[in-house]
């Protein structure tokens, strides 16, 4: 019998559900003490017992959920509430749980994700007494422990733990947030990153006691004289005119002559002040795309896949619809490419919209990322703008979910809590009864194939703003100068002949080659085996520069001047070719031209990214040699040709969507050509002329490679006409790796057995070693499961990995869950 127990409940009656932020999957339910029940709402988090341990805790809503494990005998009680204030809205609550549920990751885990680092209030704040706390402190309000605090605190201010130090006893948070409820404390964040501070600039105004002008000198009456006529300018405005401005405002000011004023200015990431903008007059296209969109707003959930070709003009359609949105008072939520510096995309939204821009990206310090999460949970901020991450944004309620380039393949996180951003805007819209818009020039297979089964809406643009024809693109054969020797492989005549013509017109050039370094293939002269990293199994990469052999996927590097490993030779011979070979080649080639390079190797360095683009955009290069860095987004108008040395890179890649990914990555980069009143053009060189994504990539003409990729995709039953879940098994030791993968497999047959619910639904392949089987010495070996039935699949991943049925781990195996997988390496 357990009386006491349930009546202890049935009094309380405020049980509430608590996910933890360890790797377990269910929610636990706890009770409130009643001194703590004030304080506990959803979005907070909470200190509970766990086991033999205290840990921290999201409070999640009233305990009930299907998943809470209650057992009353066993209820405890919260230890402490830890926020002041909720950390995100209630209403994300079923936003999180579906993540959860979908990609197999426990509620805790994916409520930490997706808060900013630096949250962590507790470890950083420091407490300081107020006036009203020192006159509390000799009144008989206080509690005698409360006293005690306050006491301590009146000798200067302190973070917790240095106080429960000095007072000798533990302090709750409850106690802490209750006292600054009344006004005793302060409770200040001190954030270790470094705080960068927004930009301001000195304004200056007239003051109206004018002083007889004869008295001042001719520069001051310069000065006066423009504010006058011109209303309050700038600090360095005034100094274009007189260049000691500075100085005279300031004397100026104390002869109480001017007033001046701080102004933040926002910049984009060459610097430069970001004007407001006027809106532009839109096309045709642009208008039609805008009057069947903007009054989807507001009117329930809907996914539009806006489909328009590099320079349509896409941009300008998000910010006409994000203007609609703002005036029926709904929230925006705007993704972009995770690209090197903050994005062009970005720099518009904030000239249009200023103030109620929040950015989330991870070019942002802790204390930044930080500011900007407060400012759209307070709802200072309406529109937020960011990298993947910025799904997560803590809105109450959105309106409308932006996803620009939504094929972008940085929308995926590997790792953690593996999701896509993409596919999460559009889970995120039904949640909020919002519009989901997804943006490309080159939408992908899925985004196109719910098109055609009638999920997805579309609108598109199909002309460029500008009038300007796409460039015209012409493939040159490599096959044809197989056989030739050294650099004349890569750069052939018909590409060398157009970058001539570029120069001569005094225009830019952009050569384009997916694979760092010097050469690809270091191969012994003598044996003929290539040099391999001793940890991937990986060709390695020659690297100029640091005169090393180099893995370009675990970072192991070996003296360029090594032997063979197998037979001792001193000749190794280098084939292939990576960026740093061609910017050699470029400036043997063409001696006059300034020539430089963009990839990981250069952009090392915070602010080199935006220095070589800020470099690019003022002319002072001719020719920039990069990888996919310069395939993005960048709006460049005075390129007017893109050299793609090699197209045939990514299209040999162990992996179902290499077509896919090749003709994204062509036409993009293809797309940067002509964006100016001169027509672009394009030399395109590869071994396969007739592949049908070259072919496609071409014409930038989406629907023709997606005609014939869907073909395969159906006849080998990929996605997206069935889904898969990766299950990645990973040990430092092999045998280990390839045990564990094997009992994981038998376990699949297992399920799969004829009498189950499984048979003939679900398709396994593997245990398989992975197609890079070693990275950073850790042996990768992975089963892939796959069904065109979704709930299916999912359960019968979570029978083979969570069930206590599964196979159990050793300490060194890793076994991680990648639903919807993206890279199949
Ligand atoms: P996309 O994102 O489709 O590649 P952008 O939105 O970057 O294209 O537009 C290409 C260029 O055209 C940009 O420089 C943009 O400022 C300009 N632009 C877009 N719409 C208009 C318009 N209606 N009138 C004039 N210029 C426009
Ligand atoms: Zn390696
Ligand atoms: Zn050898």
């Amino acid at each position: 019998m357990i009386p006491v127990k349930e009546n202890l409940i049935i009094h309380h009656r405020h049980i509430v559900s608590v996910a933890v932020a360890l790797p377990v999957h269910d929610a636990f339910s706890y009770s409130v003490p009643a001194h703590l029940a004030p304080l506990a709402c959803p979005g907070k988090r909470v200190l509970v017992p766990f086991g033999r341990r205290r840990v921290t805790g999201y409070l999640v809503g009233p305990a009930g959920e299907p998943t809470d494990k209650i057992d009353p005998m066993e209820i405890k009680h919260i230890l402490d509430v830890l926020d002041d204030t909720p950390l995100f809205p209630e209403t994300m609550i079923p936003f999180f749980k579906w993540i959860a549920a979908y990609y197999m990751h426990p509620l805790g885990q994916v409520i930490h994700t997706a808060l900013p680092a630096g949250l962590n209030l507790t470890d950083i704040a420091i407490l300081t007494i107020g006036e009203a706390g020192v006159a509390a402190a000799a009144s008989p309000h206080p509690s005698p422990l409360e006293k005690i605090v306050l006491s301590a605190l009146a000798k200067g201010p302190a973070g917790i733990k240095q106080l429960q130090k000095v007072i000798d006893q533990p302090v709750s948070w409850a106690l802490i947030h209750q006292m600054r409820q009344r006004g005793w404390i302060q409770v200040d964040r001190q954030i270790k990153a470094r705080q960068i501070r927004p930009k301001t600039v000195r304004w200056v105004t007239v003051k109206e006691a004018t002083p007889a002008s004869d008295r001042l000198s001719v520069q001051r009456k310069i000065i006066r004289n423009a504010l006058e006529t011109e209303g309050d300018l700038s600090v360095p405005e005034l100094k274009t005119r007189v260049p000691t401005a500075a100085a005279l405002v300031r004397a100026m000011q104390k002869a109480g002559q001017v007033a001046v004023y701080e102004k933040t200015v926002y910049r984009d990431p060459f610097g430069d002040p970001i004007e407001p903008d006027i809106p532009p007059r839109l096309t045709e296209e642009q208008a039609e795309a805008v009057s069947v969109m903007a009054p989807l707003l507001g009117q329930g959930f809907k996914t539009v896949l806006l489909a328009g070709i590099t320079g349509s003009g896409k941009t300008e359609v998000y910010l006409r619809l994000t203007q609609a949105a703002l005036d029926k008072g709904l929230g925006v939520l705007v993704l972009v490419p995770e690209i090197a510096l903050i994005s062009q995309t970005e720099r518009r939204f904030r000239a249009r919209f200023g103030e109620t821009v929040a950015v989330l990206h991870s070019g942002l310090s802790q204390g930044e990322r930080y500011d900007q999460w407060l400012r759209i949970a307070k709802a200072d901020a309406t529109i937020a703008i960011g990298a993947r991450s910025c799904i997560f944004a803590p809105f109450g309620d959105v309106g409308l979910i932006i996803v620009d380039e939504e094929h972008d393949a940085s929308y995926k996180q590997e790792g953690g809590l593996s999701y896509n951003a993409r596919d999460l805007a559009v889970v995120r819209a039904r949640h909020h009864n919002a519009l989901a818009i997804l943006g490309s020039a080159t939408p992908s297979v899925q985004s196109w194939y719910n098109v055609s089964v009638g999920k997805y809406e579309t609108a598109s643009l199909t002309r460029r703003v500008n009038r300007q024809p796409l460039p015209a693109i012409q493939t040159v054969d490599l096959a044809h100068s197989r056989d030739d020797r050294g650099i004349r492989r890569y750069i052939t005549a018909p590409l060398q002949q157009e970058i001539q013509k570029t120069l001569d017109d005094g225009k830019q050039a952009l050569i384009f080659l997916n694979r760092r370094g010097f050469a690809a293939f270091p191969i012994c002269g003598q044996c003929g085996q290539p040099l391999r990293c001793k940890n991937c199994d990986i060709s390695l990469t020659l690297h100029k520069r640091a005169n090393a052999f180099r893995c370009h996927y675990c970072g192991f590097s070996k003296a360029a001047v090594s032997t063979c490993p197998s037979c001792g030779s001193e000749k190794i011979r280098l084939l292939g070719v990576g960026t740093e070979k061609i910017q050699e080649a470029m400036t043997q080639l063409f001696p006059e031209a300034r020539v430089a390079r963009m990839d990981r190797d250069t952009m090392t360095r915070k602010g080199s990214v935006v220095n070589l683009l800020k470099d690019l955009k003022h002319r002072r290069i001719d020719i920039l040699v990069g990888t996919q860095m310069v395939a993005k987004g960048h709006d460049f108008p005075d390129i007017t040709l893109v050299g793609v040395v090699c197209a045939d890179l990514t299209l040999n890649f162990p992996d179902f969507r290499a077509g896919e990914r090749t003709f994204q990555l062509l036409a993009q980069v293809a797309g940067r050509a002509g964006r100016g009143d001169q027509p672009g053009r394009v030399i395109l060189q590869t071994y396969n002329p007739n592949h049908f994504s070259i072919l496609a990539a071409k014409d930038q003409d989406f629907k023709a490679f997606y005609n014939q990729e869907i073909g395969f995709r159906k006849a080998l039953g990929y996605p997206p006409f069935s889904r898969m879940i990766a299950v990645r098994i990973s040990s430092k030791d092999s045998k280990q790796a390839a045990a564990h993968a094997r009992a994981l497999g038998e376990n699949c047959r297992k399920l799969l057995a004829a009498d189950g619910p499984y048979y003939g639904r679900i398709q396994v392949m593997g245990p398989l070693e992975a197609p890079l089987s070693r990275i950073a010495k850790h042996h990768r070996w992975q089963i892939l499961i796959k069904s065109p039935h979704t709930a299916m699949l999912h359960r019968f991943a979570y029978e083979l990995i969570l069930d206590h049925r599964a196979a159990p781990a050793g300490r060194q195996i890793k076994v991680t869950v990648d639903v919807d997988p993206f890279f199949l390496m």
